[in-house]
């Protein structure tokens, strides 16, 4: 993971798994790190120099009939082999991220800012990124700079919108008229509860607490959404409905929405299998003449197809090309339980071999068959995303989209 600085270029906040990338972690979705809350950006913002491509049509299929057919590719996350210096190459690529909420407070003075506010500094350490924090250097309750930590809501509404809790129209109930606000937060109550909180202004004096931003007395506090999607920046679109308040790092901030499927083997043999394992490179061959020359220069490919002549290379990419080696797309899952119930079959994938067994003695009669998978490889792309509720899975209205773009490509 990747934030932008104070200074040039990003800084590496963190260190996520692929699969949490989809699960947990996915763009829009915030992250909670030891001394900073961060929000994975949009698609516009990935490099995809740095994400391989993904050839696995049924999942194509899958992704183009939830999103629409201008989905052009899927691709992996973003990665490059690490070294032990942080400032090499490796360190700049990742999933990009930036800060939310941008509300801190200050540990010492207790004083809300806003990240744009210019009080704050940001503490970065190339060889410790879990050391990324905000301090606040002219705090007048300690000498050294205190750290500042996230500010404790957020609020957002069931059309997937997330925004920075209102704090200044709220500490004043509601009408903003204060010419310079300076807002301070103290726990009030002993309850320990997440809404035992004072918000005032120390510039006018006028106060209120954040029970208050909850249950039914939240509606006449919480303002209208400006439909903002920060993890597409800070352009807003039309919306009716009213702010909710929400506690960060709640589960409630992001459900997401994505599709799986098993990948099977193409067809065509393992030479079928292995140009469609790297169709990416093999599409755009116009000739044999350039599969030759390309061969010689790419290790990586030639490796791939060590072993096998170029003309048999050029008559699969052919054969691909006639669609001999494409499967129906539109059906998901049954092409998957004909996989599973009769097995491989004798045809070869890295990714896939299974073979229908006996039954165990004690289960004879009772099951009507068994299959031993000794390989399967599930790809998921991720397709949206939703809050607050987590909807029906494959609703199109629930989901927000992952790029500025109305249509997303997908990603592993
Ligand atoms: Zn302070
Ligand atoms: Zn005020
Ligand atoms: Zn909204």
């Amino acid at each position: 993971m990747s934030a932008k600085g104070t200074y040039d270029g990003p800084v590496r906040v963190g260190t996520i798994r692929p699969s949490q990338a989809i699960h947990s972690y996915g763009v829009g979705s915030l992250i909670d790190l030891p001394n900073l809350s961060v929000m994975v950006g949009g698609l516009d913002r990935w490099d995809t120099t740095r994400q391989e491509v993904i050839t696995e049509d049924r999942l194509l299929d899958a992704v183009r009939t939830r999103l629409g057919s201008q989905v052009e590719v899927l691709r992996a996350l973003p990665a490059e082999p690490s070294t032990p210096n942080p400032y090499d190459d490796w360190a700049r690529v990742g999933v990009p991220v930036s800060i939310f909420p941008r509300w801190l407070r200050c540990t010492a003075c207790n004083r809300l800012f806003p990240v744009a506010s210019g009080a704050l500094k940001l503490d970065t350490n190339m060889y410790r990124p879990d050391r990324t924090r905000y301090t606040h250097p002219n705090c007048d309750k300690a000498r050294k700079p205190p750290p500042a930590v996230p500010a404790r809501f957020v609020a957002g509404c069931t059309n997937g919108h997330l925004d920075d809790f209102p704090w200044v129209r709220f500490a004043h109930d509601g009408v903003a008229t204060c010419p310079n606000p300076v807002l301070q937060v103290n726990d009030i109550g002993s309850g320990g509860r997440a809404t035992d909180l004072l918000v005032k202004c120390l510039s006018c004096g006028a106060k209120s607490t954040l029970a208050k931003a909850f249950g039914p007395a939240a509606k006449g506090v919480m303002p209208q959404c400006r439909g903002r999607h920060p993890h597409l920046g800070l352009a807003s679109e039309p919306c009716g409905e009213q702010l909710r308040s929400l506690v960060l790092g709640a589960s409630n901030l992001w459900f997401n929405s994505s599709v799986s499927v098993l990948s099977l083997p193409v067809g065509g043999g393992s030479l079928g299998q292995l140009v469609y394992d790297n169709w990416d490179a093999l599409e755009g061959m116009p000739g044999k003449d350039t599969l030759v020359y390309t061969l010689g220069r790419d290790r990586l490919l030639a490796a791939a197809f060590a072993g096998v002549h170029p003309d048999d290379m050029w008559d699969a990419i052919e054969a691909r090309r006639a669609g001999a080696t494409a499967l129906p797309g539109a059906d998901v899952h049954g092409p998957e339980w004909v996989a599973l119930t009769s097995g491989s079959q004798g045809q070869t994938s890295p990714h896939f071999e299974a073979e229908p067994i006996d039954a165990p003695a004690d289960f004879a009669g009772k099951l009507a068959g068994v299959t031993l998978a000794h390989r399967l490889r599930v790809v998921t792309a991720l397709c949206g995303f939703s809050r607050i509720s987590a909807g029906e899975p494959g609703d199109p209205r629930a989901t927000v989209r992952l790029e500025t773009k109305a249509h997303p490509p997908g990603c592993r």
